[in-house]
């Protein structure tokens, strides 16, 4: 089995949309994941039908029984975050602070402290409107974790991906470099950087690039509003050859990519562009790149 991660340097670079249009062009069966937990909106493009809801799971919250308190202070000192604060005569945590630790609980020896497992985020599992199996998530308002959400994703796409016999998984990453990236990274077979042309947009694809090298997996490279920089567009091209990274597509500044945005459907879908044909055609490069089985 083969995965796919589509990632980016920072957000709002048509990652999205590229991958939107990608997988609709798909000329091989594929299983869509969006692992851009933290603004998931692959679902806008592909709409899919849900067929299995589940709650996501993530670090714990402690819950104090009051009633044995001695109220000595030992968890009150003992919680480096000061998450717990003396109200109306009892310890309470106040949970915007709470990094879920577990220390409180561990030291206090009463045992008045419980730790429970804390909701963080929702799955999805379902068909897309081009009929391919897709999960994605929601991450609940203030919550983080997206890292081991974005992991519980990947897992679910290649669940789906064994349990259907089909060979490829192509995920919508998360932008940046942080826990998010690093775990759709994790595993991944070929990695399609987007980046936009302009001094922040190779300055972004550069760190991408060194992560990456860190991983040692082999990437592709689209460059997206390529005509806006001749000379950014001139430096990501050089950084990519520099990594042995073919750069597989050249997107110029288009009204398609917002009005795509606007009507919920891909690029693809927009007008008489020919736009699908390069797509189709990025699939047969990244194929011959060994992305695609
Ligand atoms: S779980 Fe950790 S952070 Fe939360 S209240 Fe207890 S000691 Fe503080
Ligand atoms: S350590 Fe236990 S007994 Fe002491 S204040 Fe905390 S909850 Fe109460």
């Amino acid at each position: 089995m083969r995965n796919v991660v589509v990632m980016s340097g920072k957000g709002g670079t048509g990652k999205t949309t590229i991958t939107a249009t990608l997988a609709s062009c798909a000329d091989t069966p594929l299983v869509v994941a969006d692992c851009d937990v933290d603004a998931a909106n692959l679902h806008l493009l592909l709409r899919p039908e849900n067929d299995r809801e589940q709650r996501f799971m993530a670090g714990a919250v402690p819950s104090f029984d009051s009633r044995g308190c001695s109220l000595c202070g030992i968890c009150v000192s003992a919680c480096v975050y000061h998450a717990i604060t003396l109200r109306h005569g009892q310890y309470q945590v106040d949970m915007a602070s709470c990094e879920g630790c577990g220390v409180c609980a561990n030291i206090c020896q009463d045992h008045l402290i419980t730790m429970t497992p804390r909701m963080t985020g929702y799955t999805y599992e379902g068909r897309s409107r081009f009929h391919q199996p897709m999960v994605h998530a929601r991450l609940c308002i203030g919550q983080e974790n997206s890292g081991k959400l974005v992991t519980r994703v990947r897992q679910l796409a290649t669940e789906t991906a064994l349990a259907t016999g089909i060979d490829t998984v192509l995920v919508d990453g998360p932008p940046g470099l942080g826990c998010p990236a690093i775990a759709a990274m994790t595993g991944a077979d070929m990695l399609l950087f987007v980046a936009e042309a302009g001094a922040a947009g190779a300055h972004d694809l550069a760190r991408l690039l060194d992560l990456r090298r860190r991983f040692g997996i082999p990437a592709a490279c689209v460059i997206n509003k390529a005509d806006l920089d001749d000379v950014s567009r001139a430096d990501i091209r050089t950084r990519c050859a520099c990594e042995g990274i073919p750069v597989i597509a050249e997107f110029p500044w288009s009204p398609v990519f917002p009005e795509s945005l606007r009507q919920g459907r891909t690029v693809a879908e927009i007008g008489d562009t020919g736009m699908e044909n390069v797509f189709r055609e990025m699939w047969t490069v990244l194929r011959k790149n060994g992305a695609v089985a």
